[in-house]
């Protein structure tokens, strides 16, 4: 596994392998839910690679970036055991040189949920990711569907942008109580950490729910609000069912509809989602 950080030296090593070449970026504090990505990118491509790169641009200026974990040797034999070929660990100078001017903006999508509550969030993303796909030229690129607005906001990018990739998406890797496998989970007491599995109990809920017959995008929010309500260390950012292209609120009823969520427990804010109606973000896959 070759590791590098100056950006001519990542470019000299992605040159040097041959095939198809499935990227996965990350920003560490590897997880089983970032090594389902690298297993699936290495079942699915002849080389691999993967980033590690904290982005600041993406993080609020009271957000978590100092603290965000950094367990790079532990990453790195992660990867090497996991047979990833290349892995790239810049400094933020490298991805944003003195003097660096220009982002990605990803208009519409960007906006509601997270975009609400994290302004300038996605423009970071965007940006990085873009930066990302310049730099390694990668066949397919891996993201978790644990970040399903980041999914919807890149592959929005990767159209209006018309870089030739597939963008594949594999399913959140959960514990047994349900949480969300993240880097942010280090973050909770135990206290916190029993309150956590609220989230996904909250959307299991609502996807029963809707099994049973129910369409209307209110009571779906209000099955998921009332969950939540029942956890005192819960507090909610935001609650959605939304149409998972638009990512609109569903108003009225809805077949395919995204159930997504942030909540504070703490100082911790966790994410979750899942799709209905399609166990995938993108039926039929997101294509070059
Ligand atoms: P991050 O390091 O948090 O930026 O995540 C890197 C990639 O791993 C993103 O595409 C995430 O969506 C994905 N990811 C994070 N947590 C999970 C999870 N629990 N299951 C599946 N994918 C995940």
């Amino acid at each position: 596994m070759q590791v590098v950080c100056a950006l001519p030296d990542l470019r000299a090593a992605r040159t040097s392998l041959r095939g198809t070449f499935g990227l996965v970026p990350t920003m560490g504090a590897l997880h089983a839910g970032h090594m389902a990505l690298v297993a699936r990118a290495r079942a699915e491509n002849d080389c691999v690679g993967a980033s590690i790169f904290v982005n600041p641009t993406q993080f609020g200026p009271t957000e978590d970036l100092s603290k965000y974990p950094r367990p790079l040797d532990r990453d790195l034999a992660l990867l090497e055991e996991a047979g990833v070929d290349l892995v790239w660990t810049p400094a933020p100078a490298q991805v944003y040189p003195p003097g660096f001017q220009t982002w990605v903006e990803v208009s519409e999508v960007s906006r509601p949920l997270e975009g609400t509550h994290r302004p300038g969030h996605f423009r970071g993303v965007a940006t990085v990711v873009a930066k990302l796909f310049n730099a390694f030229t990668p066949d397919r690129a891996y993201f978790g569907q644990k970040d399903a607005q980041q999914v919807i906001v890149l592959a929005q990018m990767r159209r209006d942008l018309g870089f030739p990739l597939q963008m594949v998406v594999s399913p959140t890797v959960r514990e047994e109580d349900g949480l969300a496998l993240s880097s942010r989970n280090v973050y909770l007491d135990p206290q916190q950490r029993a309150a956590a599995p609220v989230l996904y109990r909250a959307l299991s809920a609502a996807r029963m729910a809707y099994h049973a017959g129910e369409r209307r995008g209110d009571q779906l929010r209000a099955i998921m609000r009332e969950m939540l309500a029942a956890e005192p260390l819960a507090k909610v950012d935001y609650i959605s069912a939304a149409d998972p292209e638009t990512l609109h609120e569903v108003e009225t009823t809805a077949d395919r509809i995204l159930l997504s969520m942030a909540v504070r427990i703490g100082q911790t804010r966790l994410i979750d989602n899942v799709v209905l109606g399609e166990s995938d973000l993108f039926p039929g896959e997101d294509q070059a």
